[in-house]
C-alpha cells in the first residue's frame, strides 16, 4: 500500500550567522507513514522535529533526501491540498475574524466560497469558537488561536493532518478536543502525524512513533514494540492476612500501607507481586486486587535519551540538488 508520507535520507542544516558553523538540524532522517495511522514524531528540544515537519509540508527545502506526500513531492500544489497543517507557532492575518480567516485559508486550499460557508459554522462550533466567530484574531488568547488553527487545518478535509505541538496553550477542555479530533480523523480513515512533548497523549493516540535525537532516527516502532510488556512493578491489595504473612509482605514491599484490615503494598519487578498473591490465597487471606504497572512512554523516552551518547559532530552537509520543490 502506498505511504501517505515518506521521508527518505533527509538532511537539513542552517547557518545561524555569517561566521558561525552550520547547525545540522536533520542528518539522514527516513520514515514512512501508512494510510490511516496516527504517527508520533518524538524528540527532545532541538532534536529536529520541526525542521523535518517543515520539509514535509514544503515550507523548507532539504539539503539532501526527499519527502513525498501521496507519492508527490511535498511542496507541490496537489500534495499541499491533501495536507492539513497546524504549525507550532501559527501565524494568522490578525485583522481577520475566524469566519473570514476560514474563507481565506479554505480558498488557498482549493475550496469554493459556498463550501467554506457551509462548513464553517459547524467547524467553529466544534473547536469552541462559535461565539468568537466574528471577533478579530488580533485579540485572541494563545488557546483561542490554537483552536482557530485547528479549524483552519481541518476545513478542506485533508487526507493527512500534521499537528506540531497542538496541545500548547490549551485548557483541559481544549486538550480533550484535540484528542477527540484526532480520533475522529482516524475514524474517517485519515492519517495523522502528531509531534508533541505530552507523551501520555502520544501513548494514548499513536499507533507508531519515531524518536529523533540530534537530527537522527534512534528508535522506530509501535508503542507495544517499544515499551516492555513485562510489568516493572505490581500493586497488591489484600484483607484478613495472617500476621506473619502481613509482616513478610511489608518487609519485601517498596511501599506498604495499612488501613484497618486492608493492606496495600507495591513490589518492584515482575515476579514478587504474583508470588505473594499466591501466598495470600494459600494462607486464607482475601486478595482484593493485583495490578501490574508498566513503564509509560514518557519514562521510556527519558530513559532512552539519557542513554544516548552524544553524537560526534559530522562534516557539514554538501548541498546536492534538493528533491523537494521550493516552499511557499
Ligand atoms: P523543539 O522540541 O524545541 O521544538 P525540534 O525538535 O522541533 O525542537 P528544530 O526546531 O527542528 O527542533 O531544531 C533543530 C535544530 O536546528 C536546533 O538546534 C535549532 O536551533 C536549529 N534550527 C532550526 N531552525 C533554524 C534556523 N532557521 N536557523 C538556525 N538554526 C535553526
Amino acid at each position: 500500500m502506498e505511504c501517505v508520507l515518506e521521508v527518505a535520507g533527509l538532511r537539513k542544516s542552517f547557518r545561524p550567522g555569517l561566521l558561525k558553523p552550520r547547525i545540522e538540524a536533520v542528518r539522514g532522517v527516513s520514515f514512512a507513514v501508512a494510510p490511516g495511522e496516527c504517527f508520533g514524531l518524538l524528540g527532545q528540544n532541538g532534536a529536529g522535529k520541526t525542521t523535518t515537519i517543515k520539509v514535509a509540508t514544503g515550507l523548507l527545502r532539504p539539503d539532501a533526501g526527499r519527502a513525498t506526500l501521496l507519492g508527490r513531492p511535498c511542496g507541490d500544489a496537489t500534495a499541499r491540498r491533501a495536507l492539513g497543517f497546524l504549525p507550532e507557532n501559527p501565524y494568522f492575518h490578525e485583522h481577520l475574524t475566524p469566519r473570514e480567516g476560514l474563507q481565506v485559508y479554505g480558498r488557498l486550499n482549493g475550496l469554493d466560497a459556498a463550501t467554506i460557508a457551509a462548513r464553517s459554522p459547524a467547524l467553529l462550533g466544534r473547536v469552541g469558537l462559535a461565539d468568537a466567530a466574528d471577533r478579530r484574531l488580533k485579540g485572541f488568547s494563545k488557546g483561542m488561536r490554537q483552536r482557530f488553527g485547528l479549524a483552519a487545518s481541518l476545513l478542506h478535509e485533508p487526507e493527512l493532518l500534521i499537528l506540531d505541538e497542538p496541545l500548547t496553550g490549551l485548557d483541559p477542555g481544549g486538550r480533550m478536543l484535540v484528542k477527540e479530533l484526532i480520533v475522529e480523523q482516524r475514524q474517517l480513515g485519515r492519517t495523522v502525524v502528531l509531534c508533541s512533548h505530552v507523551l501520555a497523549d502520544v501513548e494514548e493516540l499513536c499507533d507508531r512513533v519515531v524518536v529523533l535525537h540530534r537530527g537522527q532516527v534512534v528508535r522506530e516502532g509501535t508503542i507495544t514494540e517499544l515499551l516492555s510488556s513485562a510489568p516493572r512493578s505490581y500493586e497488591l491489595c489484600a484483607q484478613d492476612l495472617p500476621a506473619a504473612l502481613a509482616a513478610r509482605i511489608a518487609a519485601q514491599a517498596v511501599r506498604c500501607h495499612r488501613a484497618g484490615e486492608t493492606l496495600t503494598a507495591r513490589f518492584a519487578g515482575d515476579r514478587l507481586g504474583p508470588e505473594l498473591a499466591a501466598e495470600v490465597h494459600r494462607e486464607g487471606g482475601r486478595l482484593l486486587s493485583l495490578t501490574p504497572e508498566r513503564e509509560s512512554l514518557e519514562e521510556w523516552f527519558v530513559r532512552l535519551v539519557r542513554s544516548e551518547a552524544p553524537v560526534e559532530p559530522s562534516p557539514p552537509a554538501a548541498a546536492p540538488p534538493a528533491l523537494v520543490e521550493a516552499g511557499r
